[in-house]
């Protein structure tokens, strides 16, 4: 056994020793998409920064390779810019979905148009996550930065996974159980060039014939995970409704909980303590409730109606107890999907968190979780020009993220309805926008 782990592990420091030359490289010699080499100044842009506090009035943001070169309060466009005038509009940083199902390119756009720059994927088939995130770095295909898991952890894998890993194939007739058994499906996803490991902790509560609230794996298990998972410099993600699973995950190691809707105090006191975040879905719950959207299912109806209040006084205990919390859609982003980011935000400051709370919860504190702080979730010199335009102050509305006008990723314009309402009313702003 040692020998195949060692091999294992070597194999691995190779690929990451090589995704690392990769990326110095990449980084050397920066080929922006198209769109990207082209200076944009916003000038007369009242500018929301998440890292500070307050808005910055009649301000001048000038992006260049995708970006963001300067924030300034009045300021001039440079000469050779393409200016974009907001009139006063507000430009925030494009929203970090952390908790996402995206398997298609055409979910991906969907995301994308709706202001989301940034999603972690939470579990993806046949490692479309992988295949997004690549497709997307490159700049050949317009889409959010993805940070990818592949397949949920659980004790009976989707079936796929033994498709793309025949090597776990003995694990295939019986439950993934004990620590070796972790281990080495860790090791699959990190030779897969996942960027997280996602394990399901409880089951799921999105099939009629699953209890939520029922622990799937010890801690020892979930400690073997989360070890094996370091070793590639990879966190985990948990999902967890009951108690029990999600406090041995926490207890295990884990970087953030997926959902939490029946976490007791003292778990979430231990997740201030560790430091781990909470992302509570709770747009998610209510879309369980009702007919139509990414469920449809009387039982899930009358188990959504028992789950979302359960879930709002967890998220808003935790709030109150200082655990991060980080803002998700656990959506798919289908055709059907009604869920987006706003609502999540709009449940959120339903608890009693700020608007500017949720904002950082789904930019610089989503950020942090990620590991990507540095680079994005904030409009200041230096970021990536991930960039949003609303009409309104979203700290006087939150809704205000329902009606995205422009979105802008990496310096690539996504998504441009500056026009819209002057131009729909003959030259006029709609009296709403005035
Ligand atoms: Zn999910």
């Amino acid at each position: 056994m040692s020998s195949i782990t060692s091999a294992a592990t070597a194999s691995r420091r190779f690929r990451l020793a090589r995704n690392a030359c990769f990326l110095l490289v990449f980084l050397a010699s920066p080929t922006p998409a198209a769109g990207q080499s082209e200076t944009i100044a916003f000038t007369g842009a009242s500018v929301i920064d998440p890292g500070t506090a307050g808005v910055l009035s009649n301000a001048t943001v000038v992006v260049r390779d995708g970006v963001i070169v300067s924030v300034e309060e009045g300021g001039e466009a440079p000469a050779a810019a393409r200016a974009i005038d907001l009139g006063g509009r507000f430009l925030v940083p494009g929203l970090i979905d952390a908790h996402v199902h995206i398997g298609t390119l055409e979910a991906a756009r969907r995301a994308l148009q709706s202001g989301v720059t940034t999603a972690r994927s939470m579990g993806a088939g046949f490692f479309a996550d992988v295949g997004l995130r690549e497709l997307f770095r490159h700049g050949e295909l317009e889409g959010p930065e993805i940070l990818a898991a592949g397949y949920h952890v659980r004790p009976r894998p989707a079936e796929g996974l033994f498709l793309d890993e025949p090597g776990l194939g003995d694990l295939l007739g019986r439950d993934v159980r004990g620590p070796e058994a972790m281990g080495r499906v860790a090791r699959a996803m990190l030779d897969r060039g996942v960027d997280f490991v996602k394990v399901n902790a409880t089951e799921r509560a999105g099939l009629p014939e699953t209890d939520p609230r029922k622990p799937f794996f010890t801690e020892d298990e979930l400690s073997a995970l989360v070890a094996e998972a370091a070793e590639g410099g990879v966190p985990v993600a948990a999902h967890a409704h009951g108690d029990r699973g999600g406090r041995a995950a926490v207890a295990a190691g884990v970087r953030s909980i997926e959902h939490g809707t029946y976490l007791r105090d003292e778990t979430l006191r231990l997740m201030r303590e560790r430091g781990t975040y909470l992302v509570p879905t709770i747009a998610v719950v209510s879309d369980l409730t009702v007919p139509g959207g990414d469920y449809d299912d009387p039982v899930l109806q009358v188990r959504g109606r028992h789950m979302l209040p359960r879930v709002r006084e967890t998220a808003a205990a935790a709030h109150a107890l200082g655990v991060p919390i980080v803002a998700a859609t656990d959506t798919g982003y289908g055709s059907e999907s009604v869920l987006r980011m706003s609502h999540e935000l709009i449940e959120f400051t339903g608890i009693g968190i700020s608007e500017i709370e949720a904002i950082r919860a789904a930019t610089t504190v989503a950020a942090e979780l990620l590991g990507i702080a540095d680079r994005t979730g904030r409009v200041a010199p230096g970021f990536e020009a991930d960039l949003l335009v609303l009409d309104r102050n979203p700290l006087d509305d939150i809704g205000q993220y329902q009606d995205v006008l422009f979105v802008m990723s990496d310096g690539t314009i996504a998504l441009d309805r500056l026009d819209f309402r002057a131009d729909a009313i003959g030259g006029r702003r709609v009296p709403d926008a005035d």
